[in-house]
């Protein structure tokens, strides 16, 4: 329904990605992630990159296919199928690579980001710290320089690929005493006996990624693994956060549609009181307002693709996607597990594990409390700042003698 959005070419990745998720990953391994047996899926990942359907959006050169969001996304949506799990590592690529494609060096994409499109390097993202993850810019991981290398001493927890990546796009603190937002860089940081893998959390849902808290004991960065300018780790923040936040939205389409399906077709076979259970608008009311949010957040989705690609501010945009997308998706995973009764709450259906890996789309790649805080600052700037040459509708008002009414304070 929504392929009239995208061109042909778009249309035609949509289908190989529909394709590579049917066909090459086996339900054993989502199996054995959602078990805890697999600490990072390396064969995912080379299968993904076999296809050529790693980093989509950066160029051709390093490896990527040159597309657009409204391509990514699409692929996404097809990925999401297969849980946050898979999705999460896919969209890693996409999030980590944004930062060395459009800040990195011609080495640094050359040593880093085309192994990384080619399967042969993975890559993780260490923002969070055990004090906070929503106070990005109080980090105190810091990086000291000396001589032609800093040295790194902190941690990071809850970082997918703890286990498995051979590198971390990392923030550390540069400068003790500037402000927080003047004194964060951010440096390419490989494995090495320095770093250590201390504690893979149970998580309730989104397993076999190698979520672990990561400890740096006087690592040795070398100086040129430096992405962006110096102390300028907002900058690469800030064009990060778009992937970060649409990869996940994209995913939570995915999600949901799946869920969806399960229980349209459970519910169209059903039978209560002599009827299927179709027949009880309960039941279809709840598929009706499913499928009408599972459109208004992929429009939602899609458009703000679209305004990424223009290239417009899309900070308010992609933070309402992410919010919007995730909080669809907590809606109709319920609203599906509601519908099949019992047995939707067992093993039986996986509406159960979306269901837990749902949960975690609303905490991280910021919270949607985060997302609220960014969504009303952008359009409290935008519609105070505004001339929009738009109709006075306050002198509407039926009081016209109610100006001194008015009052504020
Ligand atoms: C399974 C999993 C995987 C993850 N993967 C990664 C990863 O790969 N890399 C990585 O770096 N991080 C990762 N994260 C971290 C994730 O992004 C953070 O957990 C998230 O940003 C929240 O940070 P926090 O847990 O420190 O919570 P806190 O920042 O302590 O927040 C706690 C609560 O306070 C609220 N809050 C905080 N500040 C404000 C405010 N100003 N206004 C309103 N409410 C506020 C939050 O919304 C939240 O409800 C992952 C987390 C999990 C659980």
């Amino acid at each position: 329904m929504f392929e009239f959005l995208l061109t042909k070419e778009e249309k035609e990745l949509q289908e190989e990605v529909r394709r590579f998720v049917r066909e090459e990953v086996p339900s054993s391994l989502i199996r054995a992630m959602d078990a805890d047996q697999v600490k990072y899926p390396k064969e995912y990942m080379k299968s993904l990159s076999a296809r050529n359907l790693l980093g989509l959006r950066f160029s051709k050169e390093w490896g990527g296919r040159g597309m657009k969001w409204t391509g990514e996304v699409a692929a996404i949506e097809e990925i999401g199928v297969l849980g946050s799990g898979m999705s999460c590592l896919y969209s890693l690529v996409s999030i980590c690579g944004e930062a060395i494609h459009h800040f990195g060096t011609p080495e640094q994409k050359g040593k880093y980001l085309k192994p990384t499109l080619e399967g042969k390097l993975c890559c993780a993202e260490a923002l969070t710290e055990p004090r906070g993850g929503s106070d990005f810019f109080g980090a105190t991981t810091f990086a000291r320089k000396d001589g032609e290398d800093y040295i790194l001493n902190g941690q990071k927890r809850f970082v997918v690929g703890a286990e498995g990546a051979d590198y971390f796009l990392l923030y550390a603190k540069t400068a003790s005493e500037a402000e927080p937002h003047r004194s964060i860089s951010c440096f390419i940081v490989e494995r090495d006996d320095s770093v250590e893998v201390k504690h893979v959390y149970g998580l309730l849902g989104s397993r076999g990624g190698g979520t672990g808290r990561l400890y740096f004991h006087d690592t040795r960065v070398p100086a040129k693994n430096l992405i962006g300018p110096l102390h300028g780790g907002v900058l690469v923040f800030n064009r990060m956060m778009i992937p970060e936040r649409l990869t996940t939205a994209a995913g939570a389409l995915g999600m949901a549609r799946c869920c969806l399906e399960i229980a349209t077709r459970y519910t169209d076979r059903r039978k209560a009181f002599g009827e299927t259970i179709r027949k009880f608008e309960a039941v279809s009311f709840k598929v009706a307002d499913s499928i009408a949010k599972l459109d208004a957040a992929r429009s939602l989705v899609y458009v703000t693709a679209k305004h990424v690609d223009e290239g417009f501010d899309s900070r308010r945009m992609v933070s309402e996607a992410k919010k919007t997308s995730t909080e669809m998706l907590w809606e109709v995973v319920n609203h599906s597990m509601q519908v099949m009764g019992g047995i939707g709450y067992t093993s039986i259906y996986p509406i159960e594990r979306f269901f837990r890996d749902a949960r975690l789309q609303m905490i991280w790649t910021g919270t949607n409390e985060i997302m609220n805080l960014l969504i009303q600052h952008e359009f409290y700037k935008e519609t105070l700042n505004k001339q929009s040459g738009v109709r006075d509708v306050e002198s509407d008002a039926m009081d016209l003698e109610g100006e001194e009414e008015k009052v504020y304070e």
